[in-house]
């Protein structure tokens, strides 16, 4: 005997509003959770912390419960001929196909490992904002034993695999795999490698120009200034201080950022707010009607670097950037810069040395730091690497990698938070993903609209704005990310660009090998 249920006898149409519905639901709870990250990393009072760990991962488990619903299953079996019948451009062809890549992938995960992950994390976290200031790797190698234990079992949920990151990778770069991320970082290595010697071995650029002191209201009114001036939107969004810059996004309407200041280092507050003001950029235009979707979003980690690292780099340190903004940084610092010619201050602001700190890292040596990060990652969810083994192998991989390595364990295996948030693997790959992504973006952006160099030394960002809209922010995880870079710059990922790019840039301010 058949039994009709309401769900049969509904149309399609319902099925599509009630399927939306879930969706918004899945996604506010993950808003919900942004919050109260946000509020954890600006102006919650430390005695907050053990609650906040509770409630986060209590939304988590929300989150996870209703991603996981199997009536969502159901509703997407659904309406999977309707979607299919659709051109596969259609925001609801997209949307479903995202909706199920995310249904099965959440479906093969317990939501007791969810849970238990969650608070492991927290526990994490906090134990490495202590170690990291004291220097402690004991304190941190049981966790950090524990974070490969967790990755392992995790990349065992979406078994059978090639290697044992690809799950973690894919869930970033979706389309990524061990042996292609190996593959690309190889070639780009082999390009960086020559140029990063060849500008190392001359004498170092003079950044003492930099060092100010520069006060902080002064700077954090131009770091203002600069991001709004790109077209950060400051009506739906806003800038606070952090120990860590970040992005964070809580709906259209409410996309905030975070930089830090030190008031001898002109550089701190201003790239890193332009570097988060990108990720903004490309947040604040993602389609309206896309928003509260799982397609409400950037397309990877890769695709959403490009836009920081586009904006901070190929941008915001570009001469033509500085030709319309050095003038009036003059005014604002005179005892500090009037004497100094702007490209003295250019020559500063893009000075290439061997150094400890990724994330100080100038655009020539950085990926290198990556790299490093993304090889032991590796060995480590291999076990080819043990966790105990890490400092030294950290150390011994800088000096043959960078040319110089650290004396202590705080800037060397302690200094990122990736590993000590509760995951190994599939964190990095994405920064240098980004890099490359960023200078073909721009390059395609340049040859559609030849102007855009001179328009920006003219102060000019909307058309490049526009343009990075219209190709990229608009769709947000609409495409995968391979097929959007294919629409917008007619080829695949490729790192060509990139090293035309920092050859042309680098080969002005420093003698570089030829090519
Ligand atoms: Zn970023």
């Amino acid at each position: 005997m058949t039994i009709t249920t309401p769900s049969t006898s509904r149309t399609t149409e319902d099925k599509l509003a009630d399927l939306r519905t879930r969706l918004l639901e899945i996604s506010d709870l993950g808003y919900a959770g942004a919050v109260l990250g946000w509020d954890q990393a600006t102006y919650m009072p430390t005695g907050g912390a053990p609650a906040r760990g509770r409630q986060k991962a209590m939304l988590s488990r929300l989150a996870h419960e209703r991603a996981t619903d199997p009536e969502l299953g159901r509703l997407l079996d659904d309406v999977q001929p309707f979607a299919q019948s659709l051109p596969p451009d259609d925001d609801t062809a997209c949307l479903v196909r995202v909706a199920r890549r995310n249904f099965e992938r959440a479906i093969k995960v317990p939501a007791e490992f969810v849970a238990r992950r969650s608070t492991f994390s927290s526990v994490a976290y906090n134990a490495w904002t202590r170690a990291r200031p004291a220097d402690d790797f004991a304190a941190m190698r049981p966790h950090l034993e524990r974070a490969v234990d967790f990755s392992r079992e995790y990349a065992q949920f979406f078994a059978p695999f090639e290697h044992i990151t690809d799950p973690l990778i894919d869930g970033a770069d979706e389309g990524m795999t061990t042996v292609s991320v190996r593959a690309l970082f190889d070639d780009l290595r082999g390009e960086l490698v020559p140029i990063a010697k060849a500008i190392c071995d001359q004498p170092m650029a003079d950044d003492t120009c930099l060092r100010g002191p520069f006060p902080e209201a002064l700077q954090l009114e131009f770091s203002m200034r600069a991001i709004t001036s790109i077209g950060y939107d400051l009506a739906r969004g806003r800038l606070d201080k952090t120990h860590h810059p970040f992005c964070t996004k809580f709906s259209d309407g409410d996309v905030r950022i975070t930089t830090r200041v030190r008031e001898d280092d002109f550089g701190e507050a201003l790239f890193s707010s332009l570097h988060e003001a990108g990720h903004a950029l490309y947040e604040q235009g993602v389609a309206g009607d896309l928003v509260g979707t799982p397609l409400g979003h950037g397309a990877s980690a890769g695709v959403h670097e490009s836009q920081s690292r586009l904006w901070e780099n190929i941008v915001g340190r570009s001469r033509g950037f500085w030709e319309h903004f050095y003038p009036s940084v003059q005014r604002a610092f005179p005892a500090q810069l009037d004497a100094v010619p702007l490209d003295t201050f250019y020559r500063a602001i893009n000075k290439v040395q061997r150094s400890l700190i990724r994330t100080d890292a100038d655009e020539v040596t950085y990926n290198l730091h990556v790299m490093l990060r993304f090889g032991l990652e590796t060995e480590l969810l291999e076990g080819r690497l043990a966790v105990k083994d890490l400092p030294d192998a950290w150390r011994a991989r800088m000096l043959s990698d960078i040319g110089v390595a650290p004396a202590d364990d705080k800037d060397g295996c302690l200094q990122d938070v990736h590993w000590y948030g509760g995951w190994i693997g599939g964190g990095f790959q994405g920064y240098t993903i980004g890099n490359i992504l960023a200078a073909q973006f721009h390059a395609a952006a340049v040859a559609a609209s030849p102007a855009i160099p001179q328009q920006i030394a003219r102060g000019e960002f909307a058309p490049l704005h526009d343009w990075l809209r219209t190709h990229i922010y608009r769709h947000g995880a609409k495409f995968k990310p391979a097929e959007l870079v294919e629409r917008v710059t007619g080829s695949a990922m490729r790192i060509g660009p990139y090293v035309t790019y920092l050859r042309a840039k680098y080969g002005g301010l420093y003698r570089l090998p030829t090519a």
